[in-house]
């Protein structure tokens, strides 16, 4: 029998024959305003609020954490200044860990459906509802 490719989960992709997960489109279970810790990295050990998630590429951006310093020339038709900006670049979702807002610990995310069919996030650790 042949293989077709809704016998394979999402994310596997055919890759010159052979089957292989495709990790850059993994799906993150982390959203805007979650509280994460960063656990690689420069930033390690951080702490910081989600302020973005661009879920095509699996990045976070992340308040207070990866921040570059850019160059910027002024632009008075947009009303940007010249001179140093500083902003947060986006990190990859597998560096950083959600802190459980039950434990207070970085885990990882489990899910559960609820009695009221909710599907909400749950943490690893203590299986407390990170989903409020
Ligand atoms: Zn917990």
């Amino acid at each position: 029998m042949p293989v077709t490719s809704n016998q394979f989960p999402e994310n596997w992709k055919l890759e010159t024959g052979n089957w292989k997960l495709d990790m850059s489109k993994l799906a993150s279970p982390i959203r805007k305003n979650d509280n994460v810790v960063v656990m690689t990295g420069k930033d390690r050990g951080k702490r910081g609020r989600v302020l973005k998630v661009l879920a095509e590429k699996n990045r976070l951006v992340v308040e207070g954490v990866n921040i570059i310093k850019r160059h910027t020339k002024p632009n008075p038709q947009r009303n940007i200044k010249g001179g140093l900006v500083e902003r947060e670049a986006g990190l990859h979702a597998s560096n950083v860990q959600l802190v459980c807002p039950e434990c207070g610990k970085p885990t990882r995310l489990g899910s559960k459906v609820l009695g009221d069919g909710r599907k909400v996030r749950i943490c690893r650790k203590c299986e407390g509802v990170v989903d409020k």
